[in-house]
């Protein structure tokens, strides 16, 4: 059935038959009279001077919002005009009291002979009903931002999108109950809405997130200041209600000028990961969105999707590599094979390489170092085991990250892993970095204790950055202290570093601890180092670190 045959009138009578029984509000508009005719229940509602009315368009500006007439106005002659076949917008309809109330008003364009636009057909609902609007704060949904955003997108007009999250807005709920947490939502709603300029509009994203679109062409430092006028909107808000409740909100801008490849599910991701970014930085505070930031973001994402399966899949795509740590000195005779520090690699789904500096920062963040560094363990005691036919003292060295020692039984799991390859304790030498956990943590001390009680050997990882503490050496004994590479340069180019690095050694030393110098990688450097007298030295110019097999052959292990 076409429609063709029916005229205006016929549906005039069949909406009077079938609009009582509907929440919704059929309509019909004759597009070549300009009569409009719309269900009874729409006049009790809304500000329309009768169900039937004509001059249709102009009369519409008597019950719509001021600020959507003209969109509508260019909307319905665009279907006068034939240029357009479906009617799809939310806009706002003023009720008795002349409220806005958003309305969805849909229909589309029944054609005559030779296709002449003869009548819109369709339905206006009311988007709070549907969720198209959050009452609480008064704004609609985002959404409801697609028709905006991509027509100012197309007009060049497309400013900034800002996203504005409450900081902690769940700690605000627990302790202040749901309502209180309502009356915050609608306050910041409300800071919102009196801080925008009237090129800039609001929207209820999630919970206790809000969207602002700038649709005059705004900078990322218009959305700076429209943020800071927010921030001080809510300073008095909170100031006058007697500092009750604190709180802050952060601030996520994407600038969209100049790009016509923002649309809408684009802003929306995109203002997520900056809002994001800004609450990562430490809170209260902006962020603006950076291509380079989101790119990182992404091949993290990407990075862990690939660890995450290979840690189901029997840890395919990981290998450890092995470097030599060689006992001190300048000739072939004094530098003999003494240890070897197991250094895990990986490789994604798709062959690439990815460097620990990358990867290990993703499995502490997932807790995936915890299966993870299981793996290494077993690997390592294989390893060893084999070595060990031919260099009977031989020690592998194995780095442990916080998370393992703090969140998993890394103590019954080397108990285990020795018990299992049947290997002495003093053949395992874990490796744990300084920093703040060390002197901090009673967790860390019960755990470095009780590896010592069991007679592993402990090395103080990365000595020399950061963190680096003389009175962690004396408070936790390790056996050994491994000089970072990046302090081995600084002594062998500059003459306070070097002497430092000389009673630092010395000191060491005085307390009967081995030093492991790391990251040698020439004669010469060997040579000027040798002469500070460390214990150990494990560097490029031995070797790099090597899979399995190349180890053994390299050291004559069958
Ligand atoms: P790290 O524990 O300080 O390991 C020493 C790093 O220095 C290794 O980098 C090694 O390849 C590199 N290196 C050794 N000799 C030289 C040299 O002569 N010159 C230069 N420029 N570099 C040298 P890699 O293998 O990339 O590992 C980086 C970091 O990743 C390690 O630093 C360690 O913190 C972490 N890591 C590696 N494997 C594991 C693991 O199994 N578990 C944990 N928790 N962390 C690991
Ligand atoms: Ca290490
Ligand atoms: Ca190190």
């Amino acid at each position: 059935m076409s429609g063709k045959n029916i005229t205006f009138e016929d549906y005039m009578e069949m909406i009077k038959m079938y609009a009582p029984c509907m929440d919704d509000y059929p309509y019909v508009m004759d597009l070549e009279r300009d009569v409009y005719y719309i269900s009874e229940k729409a006049v009790d509602r809304f500000n329309i001077p009768g169900a039937f009315f004509d001059n249709a368009i102009k009369t519409h500006g008597e019950f719509v919002h001021k600020d959507d007439v003209a969109v509508l106005t260019k909307d319905l002659n665009d279907m006068m005009e034939g240029k357009k076949k479906v009617h799809d917008i939310t806009y706002r309809w003023l009720d008795h009291n002349n409220r806005p109330i958003w309305i969805n008003c849909r229909g589309r364009v029944i054609e005559g002979d030779g296709d002449r636009p003869r009548m819109l057909i369709g339905c206006v609902n009311e988007v709070g009903i549907v969720a198209k609007a959050d009452n609480n704060s008064g704004l609609l949904q985002t959404s409801e931002m697609r028709q905006l955003v991509e027509q100012k997108a197309a007009m060049g007009e497309l400013g900034f999108v800002l996203r504005i999250g409450i900081d902690g807005f769940k700690d605000i709920n627990e302790k202040f109950g749901i309502r209180y947490g309502d009356y915050i939502l609608s306050s910041v709603a409300d800071c919102i809405v009196e801080s925008l300029n009237e090129n800039q509009h609001a929207y209820h994203a999630v919970a206790d997130e809000y969207m602002i679109v700038d649709t005059a062409s705004g900078s990322a430092e218009d959305g700076h200041e429209l943020y800071r006028r927010i921030r001080r909107a809510l300073d008095r808000l909170i100031e006058k209600n007697n500092y009750e409740a604190v709180y802050t909100i952060s601030g996520g801008i994407v600038p969209c000028q100049d790009n016509d490849a923002f649309r809408y599910e684009k802003i929306l991701k995109l203002s997520t990961f900056a809002l994001q970014q800004a609450k990562d930085g430490g809170r209260n505070r902006v962020y603006v969105f950076s291509e380079d930031d989101y790119n990182s973001f992404l091949r993290k994402r990407n990075i862990l999707t690939n660890v995450r399966k290979s840690v189901n899949e029997d840890f395919k795509g990981f290998e450890v590599f092995f470097q030599p740590l060689m006992t001190a000195g300048d000739n072939d005779d004094e530098a003999r094979l003494y240890a070897a520090e197991c250094l895990l690699r990986y490789q994604t789904w798709d062959g690439e390489r990815i460097s620990p500096i990358d990867f290990i920062p993703i499995l502490e963040e997932t807790g995936l170092i915890i299966p993870v560094g299981r793996y290494v363990l077993e690997q390592a005691a294989l390893m060893c085991k084999k070595m060990q036919m031919v260099y009977p003292d031989f020690k592998v060295s194995i780095n442990l990250s916080y998370v393992q020692i703090l969140k998993s039984a890394i103590l019954e799991d080397i108990f285990n892993i020795l018990a299992k390859y049947g290997l002495k304790p003093e053949s395992f030498v874990v490796e744990i970095t300084e920093s703040g956990y060390l002197e901090n943590s009673m967790s860390v001390r019960r755990v470095w204790d009780s590896l010592k009680r069991i007679g592993v050997l402990i090395a103080l990882d990365d000595f020399g950055t950061g963190y680096s503490n003389l009175s962690s050496i004396s408070n936790f004994t390790p056996d050994y202290v491994k000089l970072d590479r990046g302090f081995t340069v600084k002594a062998l180019n500059n003459s306070y570093e070097n002497t430092l690095m000389k009673h630092i050694i010395d000191l060491v030393h005085s307390v009967e601890l081995k030093i492991v110098v790391e990251g040698v990688e020439t004669e010469d450097e060997l040579h000027r180092l040798n002469i500070m007298e460390p214990d150990y030295i494990q560097g490029y110019f031995y070797s790099k670190p090597c899979c399995r097999t190349e180890f053994f052959e390299r050291y004559g292990v069958a």
